[in-house]
């Protein structure tokens, strides 16, 4: 959500927070801009809508859109754009700036609503994620002492404010720290001011920044792969932290402005993390990434003996007496981690005999939550920014819990405040609409669950090894489904139309069905719903008629008679229906329209697989309605705000 970028060094600055601000598109956004400090002070130029308007705002030259061209056209349209990204140097000359994709709370998105913002006489600038809670005090009070205000942003009072502390001691470093002192709410801020024209100021608090260590010049980004291509030596700021960049070094300090020496951290991901290599969309690469993505988490958990898996380990910790004797699991997260989080429930009670509570972090956070001293606490967040979760983790540790985070990003605030942290080794996920970060929790929250009911004992031992050897055949079996692609891809170009999609399953898969149905919502804008298949008879059959596709998740042989006869029942209605099922049996032969078969693997673990048809499903829906599924509209990967 919202993207900030910052550069200083002795490149024109404007090109570098453009591209730099592309490589974050995915994380959702309404508008544009970017503050270049040049010879004639703070140059800003924003734009509402995508970052070409921005470009064609600085160039005054039409980006041609790329959308209905052919591969070679389009290819012609990109390098034109980049060349007139490079342009833009022309316009704006400045070797310092900051950036920033807004995603609006406060304001409708519009040109002026649109950061950077500056104090009244434009001589400080400022980018900023997140919301500032008090921000209406503030204005009033700023308002009184003749303060006159452009925008409806909560942001402009941040503005306005470091020019008040500015005022007092012509020190802009003075200036931010006092105002971040009266700032309630969540920021990560970008700050420049035409008096200092060496550094950049950078400050954050719930929300993510990270600093970029190059070489005679230096970065602020949300994430990343902003800065990938120039860096990989980086400061992950923590809680409250500022930092001010110059060409040839950075000064991190805390709130109270005392410094703090801390080596930066190393980036493992390479460079095509950030590029969709070949792929036509950041979501289909990464649904093709999944067999590599659930190999790269469950390895290095698997104790393997003379080639055999034998028990999990994680390094990460121990399954100490907590393990033993918990008396519950609570699993707090948002979107399609609380999903992942639920078919986690079926698998923690199905091995471990666990109670386990799966709910939605907003509503934790609310609900004067009651967790007991035996509970063990899980939060799941593939950012480990999810403002929502980040607090349900907070208030978990305040009532004396000990919280286990499963995320999919070293140094997010989830992962430094969590006190075990398991890592989905997913790679970056680019895509808005979540796949391999999902499955790769699944993976994770299983291997917790088998573990679990080792240690328990309610796993004979004779299970436990041939559950280890079915998880690690689970990789090959989910290649197997992405390479069944075109029967997928057919099957969408067939059903794009329908106006309901229900998903329905039972156990594990109505668990799975939640997540598929929010898979086809989030990238084809389809209504598409999901229900326990046995609670369609209570009322959501009243919805279907022929203008509905039923897809039924089928992967346990004990329930497919019941599944069948749901099958029947809505095709009696004017259904299409869909069964995606590892039967081989021939089970839905002679009621369900079409079958998508999927590999034979273990009943209870197929919903590590059974979701990747429908990540398919919704990604071709999407494709066939003219939609760019990586950027679906109103979303933003990393929910930084509550
Ligand atoms: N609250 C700010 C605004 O509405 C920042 C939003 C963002 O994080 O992009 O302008």
């Amino acid at each position: 959500m919202c993207g900030i970028v910052g550069y200083v060094g002795e490149k024109n600055a404007t090109p570098i927070l453009i591209n730099a601000l592309k490589k974050l598109e995915y994380r959702g956004y309404d508008s544009a801009g970017i503050a270049v400090l040049g010879n004639d002070g703070i140059i800003v130029r924003k734009a509402k809508g995508a970052i070409k308007y921005l470009v064609e705002k600085i160039t005054g030259e039409v980006v041609k859109d790329s959308k209905n061209l052919s591969k070679e056209e389009c290819e012609k349209a990109e390098a034109e754009y980049e060349r007139q990204i490079e342009k833009t140097a022309d316009f704006v000359k400045g070797n310092i700036g900051i950036g920033h994709t807004r995603w609006a709370t406060h304001g409708e998105p519009s040109d002026i609503n649109a950061h950077p913002h500056t104090n009244v006489s434009g001589t400080i600038a400022v980018v900023h994620n997140g919301i500032i809670e008090n921000y209406a005090k503030i204005k009033n009070w700023l308002q009184s002492q003749g303060v006159v205000f452009k925008s409806q942003t909560d942001t402009e009072v941040v503005a306005h404010l470091i020019n008040y502390y500015y005022e007092q001691k012509k020190d802009i470093f003075y200036a931010v720290l006092q105002a971040l002192k009266k700032l309630e709410g969540s920021y990560a801020l970008g700050v420049v001011c035409k008096d200092f024209p060496d550094r950049v100021i950078a400050a954050r608090k719930d929300c993510p920044l990270i600093v970029g260590v190059g070489n005679g010049e230096n970065f602020i980004a949300s994430d990343v792969p902003a800065i990938l291509e120039y860096t990989r030596e980086v400061h992950y700021l923590e809680q409250k932290e500022v930092a001010v960049l110059y060409a040839d070094h950075v000064d991190l300090f805390n709130e109270d402005g005392e410094k703090i020496i801390r080596k930066p951290s190393h980036v493992e991901w390479d460079l095509s993390a950030a590029k969709k290599d070949g792929y036509a969309h950041f979501m289909l690469k990464e649904i093709h990434e999944q067999p590599k993505a659930l190999t790269d988490t469950l390895r290095p958990r698997l104790v393997i003996e003379n080639n055999v898996p034998v028990d999990i380990k994680f390094d990460e910790f121990d399954f100490d007496e907590n393990w033993k004797n918990a008396g519950r699991i609570v699993i707090t997260a948002c979107g399609t981690a609380s999903y992942a989080g639920m078919v986690g429930r079926y698998a923690f009670e199905k091995f471990a005999r666990i109670p386990v509570v799966v709910d939605a972090a907003s509503e934790f956070r609310y609900r004067n939550p009651i967790l007991k001293k035996d509970d063990i606490f899980i939060v799941i967040s593939q950012s480990g920014e999810t403002a929502d979760t980040l607090e349900a983790l907070r208030i978990a540790k305040k009532c004396g819990a000990k919280v286990i985070a499963i995320t999919n990003t070293v140094g997010s605030s989830v992962s430094r405040e969590a006190d075990r942290i398991i890592y989905t080794w997913a790679g970056p996920e680019i895509a808005v609409a979540s796949t391999k970060a999902y499955t790769t929790q699944l993976m994770c929250l299983y291997l917790l669950a088998i573990k679990m009911g080792e240690v328990r004992g309610t796993i004979a031992k004779d299970d436990y090894l041939r559950l280890l050897k079915q998880l690690e055949e689970i990789p090959e079996k989910a290649k197997r489904i992405v390479e069944n692609q075109p029967v997928i891809q057919k099957f969408a170009s067939e059903q794009f139309n329908k106006a309901k999609i229900f998903y329905i399953g039972r156990l594990f898969d109505s668990a799975s069905s939640m997540e598929c149905a929010l898979k086809l919502k989030e990238v084809s804008y389809m209504h598409s719903e999901a229900f326990a298949a046995g609670e369609l008879k209570h009322g959501p059959i009243a919805l279907v008629d022929n203008s509905t596709l039923v897809v039924a998740l089928a992967t346990e042989p004990a329930l497919y008679e019941k599944i069948a006869s749901n099958i029947l029942e809505v095709k009696a209605r004017g259904a299409a229906t869909l069964v995606i099922t590892q039967d081989c049996s021939g089970a839905f032969k002679n009621c369900a329209d079409t079958t998508i078969q999927i590999p034979e693997c273990e009943n209870d673990l197929a919903s590590i697989i059974s979701v990747i048809p429908a990540q398919l499903f919704a990604y071709y829906c999407a494709v066939q309605k003219g939609l760019n599924p990586d950027m679906p509209r109103n979303l933003a990967k990393s929910v930084t705000v509550e």
